[in-house]
């Protein structure tokens, strides 16, 4: 990551990819500053591993509770990180939280498409809008010319199945209708927010982070989540303003929409 210590908020950080972004980052050779660790339960027994790398690092990880589905939720976690943070800001917000509901578009429900859409888009979103005065203020503080994601950033997780390009290929093999239509709607999303807030100097892009072995990936994805969290922590340190609004791949490749 960047040469002065950096403040990052992490979605769905109690496992999967979220969990290994945070190992990673806190030992990194030049480690974040603060690390905002957030999961639904944080008292819960998905939360273990995390809580128990937290106690490692307790000057670093901070674990707070934010459901993405939950605006009260989501507005209580960022009045704690601001008052944590205070006019440094944060600098780099991951929405890496998402679910994934498998189905064609035959068996997919209202109830699916509502569900996905309210966890991958709706939630994003609003994260988006809450943190905006902490990001403003890290634009704000950093001193810095242009945009970095050590300055004031939002990357989303994205999806090679949320690409219009290639759905005649992928289809037959990943039918995730309800997936692949919210992904494809959080990727417009960081297109609106990218052009909206340039003047703000928060910079906005979408990693895919490959085909990954997690309990989403199953167990024959393409690579393991430390490859692909080593892969997109290089390309997150490495943004900047001619990233804004980019869809790349964690090896760095600008990817079709
Ligand atoms: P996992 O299913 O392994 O982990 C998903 C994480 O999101 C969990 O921490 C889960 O928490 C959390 N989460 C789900 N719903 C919510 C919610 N409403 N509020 C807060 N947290 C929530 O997935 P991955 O780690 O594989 O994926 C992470 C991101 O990367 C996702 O956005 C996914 O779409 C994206 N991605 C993954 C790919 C892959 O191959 N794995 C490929 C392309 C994109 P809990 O334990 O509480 O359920």
């Amino acid at each position: 990551m960047a040469a002065r210590a950096v403040s990052v908020l992490i979605t769905g950080a109690n496992r999967g990819l979220g969990l290994e972004m945070v190992k990673q980052m806190v030992e990194a050779s030049r480690p974040v500053g603060k690390l905002f660790a957030c999961c639904r339960e944080p008292d819960g027994p998905r939360a273990e591993a995390l809580q128990t790398l937290a106690k490692k690092h307790p000057d670093v990880i901070v674990v707070v509770r934010l459901d993405a589905t939950d605006l009260c939720s989501i507005q209580l976690c960022a009045k704690q990180v601001g008052s944590v943070v205070g006019t440094g800001g944060l600098n780099l917000l991951i929405n890496n939280a998402g679910m994934l509901v498998k189905g064609t578009l035959q068996e997919t429900t209202t109830e699916d498409m509502q569900n996905t859409f309210n966890t991958n888009v709706v939630g994003p979103m609003n994260i988006i809008k809450e943190f905006l005065p902490h990001l403003r203020a890290a634009a704000k503080a950093s001193g810095m010319p242009g945009m970095s994601s050590s300055k004031a950033a939002v990357v989303s997780m994205a999806s090679f199945l949320g690409s219009m390009a290639n759905v005649k290929e992928s289809y037959v093999i990943l039918p995730v209708v309800s997936y692949r239509v919210s992904k494809a709607g959080l990727h417009m999303l960081t297109l609106c927010a990218a052009e909206e807030l340039k003047t703000d100097e928060i910079l906005f892009s979408l990693i895919y982070p490959g085909w990954v072995r997690t309990e989403m990936g199953g167990d024959e994805g393409e690579i393991d989540a430390p490859d692909s969290v080593k892969g997109m922590l290089s390309v997150m340190a490495s943004l900047t303003e001619k990233q804004n609004g980019a869809f790349l791949s964690y090896q760095g490749s600008t990817l079709p929409w």
